[in-house]
């Protein structure tokens, strides 16, 4: 059967420097293209965080260092890195459809998402961004007005608010494209958050959106039947960590809403991925994610690893 599938890359599995990155998205492209190859309509999404951390992080040391450097919003970094990431994607990709002679066009659109300028995260802020640092820099940022955060046992991250998707901008051109036959690279980063004011036009917004979220809103958008995210653990656990670490081959709706609220799902980087998953699987009958490694995306996609999220009433 020829499936539509949204493929969400993870970001903290992209690397941290540009030849990690061209290293890693080259092995990438390879079970990417096999979906191509098989006949699957592919449309791709990917994180940030890693890589938007990086860009905040020079241009805040420019704004520090040189007097005539303007600061850069968050927004503004958050397109800079779709355009660095999609970029290595589209490169990589396209080398690979050319080996293979098959002959389709892919290409990166720079994505705004909308947001609701009320929704509640705003208060809240809570998704890492950036380099991880120690409890005792942290505690010096926090002072100099940063929110920090312990991100998954990792070391501890700058934090900001993370509004849920309310609608793709360029959905149109997303799907004008897909319908004509060409792989789409979109909503980097979760996507630019923006709102639209009547009068003023559209604003940018201070936020990260989840990119598993904005990926499952692109997959709902857009029909598809599958949402797949590649992400740096093979399969979700529950017990995460601890002694009874149990890996899950699969999961129901009814169970990943009763693990959540046992906890078992660390916010900011496990949880969103679950709540975006069962979400989408939820939303339509024959709709099921896949949570996998990068490293273990053919295998998985092939049905031998991974947990696989699905409606199962
Ligand atoms: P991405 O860049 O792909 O979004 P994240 O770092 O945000 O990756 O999320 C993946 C990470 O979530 C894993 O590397 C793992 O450390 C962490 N994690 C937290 N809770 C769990 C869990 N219950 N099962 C598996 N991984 C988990
Ligand atoms: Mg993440």
């Amino acid at each position: 059967m020829k499936n539509r599938i949204v493929v969400a890359l993870g970001g903290n599995a992209l690397g941290n420097s540009a030849k990690e990155q061209r290293d890693a998205v080259r092995e990438t492209a390879i079970p990417i293209v096999d979906l191509i190859e098989a006949g699957h309509e592919v449309i791709l999404a990917h994180g940030n965080g890693p890589q938007v951390g990086m860009i905040n992080l020079a241009m805040d040391s420019a704004t520090k260092n040189l007097p005539s450097f303007a600061e850069m919003p968050i927004t503004e970094c958050v397109a800079m890195s779709q355009g660095y990431i999609g970029y290595h994607l589209q490169r990589f990709i396209r080398d690979e459809l050319k080996r293979r002679n098959i002959d389709k066009e892919v290409a990166t659109i720079v994505t705004e998402v909308l947001v609701d300028g009320d929704d509640p995260a705003f208060k809240s802020p809570n998704k890492p961004i950036g380099a991880f640092y120690t409890k005792e820099e942290a505690e010096k940022l926090e002072k100099q007005g940063y929110t920090m955060m312990e991100d998954a046992g990792r070391g501890y991250r700058r934090v900001v608010a993370s509004p849920k998707p309310v609608d793709i901008v360029q959905k149109k051109t997303i799907k004008t494209l897909i319908d004509n036959s060409q792989i789409v690279i979109t909503v980097g980063g979760g996507g630019i958050p923006v709102k639209y004011v009547e009068g003023k036009g559209t604003l940018g917004e201070f936020a990260v959106i989840d990119k598993d979220f904005a990926s499952a809103k692109l997959a709902e958008l857009i029909d598809a039947d599958y949402l797949i995210i590649l992400t740096a653990v093979e399969k979700i656990a529950i017990n995460y960590g601890k002694e009874n670490e149990q890996w899950l081959d699969k999961l129901s709706i009814d169970d990943a809403k009763k693990y959540i609220k046992e906890g078992h799902f660390a916010p900011g980087s496990m949880l969103p991925k679950v709540e975006a998953a069962l979400g989408f699987a939820a939303s339509k009958q024959g709709r099921r994610a896949l949570v996998t490694s990068l490293e273990k995306a053919k295998d998985g996609i092939a049905g031998l690893t991974g947990t696989v999220i699905v409606d199962e009433k």
